[in-house]
């Protein structure tokens, strides 16, 4: 499963892509962190990231999409990713998009958690932390109030409230959200592939609503692409096209489909062993920097169209 999460901050997203994580074992890839770490690590692309932030710039994508390419050669990204934080504007997206096809690993799904403006300003403005650092309680006057007000049920410290969580700061934000997420949203459902699920309810209800999406509607788009591509190659060497009881193999499932795949278009060549290091990296994102800005021009028009072919809603 690759996966693009989108939702505003106090979405939620965060807990349920740890979910997606645990259930599907596919690793979460957040720029953030990938940032911190190759500035830890001291890598090309590092050195390069920190110069930028102390600086005071905000780092470019093209070292950000070469983080994210560097992450997606490990091998626990073999079976898929979600990605968190990054794209934000639809320049990323097509960068993105041309990277992963590259790759031969196209996005599958972009996962809209949706939640209203009013309730997201509850979830922020109301968060109480306990001061306590040891406990670190965390509280929300509006849903999970403590028994006395400003004080930590576990030990009785102060509860503590963000600065930055005021309600100005926090509309402001997710009005800034509002506006870059709005053409992302537009972006990947033009593809097709952007799937909402309300953020409100208990977690496990949401979870419940995202794994639909996935098996429901994901899973046999996939397999049925993987059938269609079988059928092309099944002009050649007839093969028992279905695995299904493929009983040894409890991990099967994910394994199943790029059998499945392999015969039909011989692009899963995905896995070249990354000479993606050596070569110099500066020529490569060039490249990249310079693919974006081309697409750029040409998605203008495009978008324009697309909403004529996707009449339905
Ligand atoms: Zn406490």
């Amino acid at each position: 499963m690759r996966i693009v999460l989108l939702g505003a901050p106090g979405s939620g997203k965060g807990t349920q892509s740890k979910l997606l994580i645990e259930k599907y074992k596919i690793p979460q890839i957040s720029t953030g962190d990938l940032l911190r770490a190759a500035v830890v690590a001291g890598s090309d692309l590092g050195r390069k990231a920190k110069s930028a932030m102390d600086a005071g710039q905000l780092v470019s994508d093209d070292v950000v999409l070469g983080m994210i390419q560097e992450r997606l050669s490990k091998p626990d990204a073999r079976a898929g990713f979600i990605l968190d934080g990054f794209p934000r504007n639809i320049p990323q997206a097509q960068a993105l998009d041309a990277m992963l096809a590259r790759l031969s690993q196209p996005l599958q799904l972009a996962l809209l958690v949706d939640v209203d403006t009013e309730v997201l300003m509850k979830r922020i403005t109301g968060r109480r932390t306990c001061s306590n650092a040891a406990c670190g309680a965390i509280y929300n006057i509006y849903f999970s109030a403590p028994k006395a007000p400003g004080k930590c049920d576990k030990c009785g410290s102060i509860l503590a409230h963000r600065s930055d969580d005021n309600e100005n700061t926090v509309r402001s934000r997710l009005q800034v959200y509002e506006q870059q997420t709005a053409p992302l949203v537009s972006y990947y459902k033009a593809q097709g592939k952007l799937r909402t699920v309300r953020g409100t309810g208990s977690v496990n209800e949401i979870f419940k609503n995202v794994t639909d999406i996935i098996e429901v509607q994901m899973r046999p788009l996939a397999a049925a692409m993987s059938a269609a591509q079988a059928a092309a190659a099944k002009s050649a060497p007839p093969k028992p096209a279905k695995p299904a009881k493929a009983p040894a193999k409890a991990a099967a499932k994910p394994a199943a489909k790029p059998a499945a795949k392999k015969p039909a278009a011989k692009k899963p060549a995905a896995k070249k062993p990354a000479p993606k290091k050596k070569p110099a990296p500066k020529s490569k994102k060039k490249a990249v920097k310079k693919a974006a800005p081309k697409k750029a021009k040409k998605a203008a028009p495009k978008k324009k169209s697309a909403p004529k072919a996707k009449k339905k809603k």
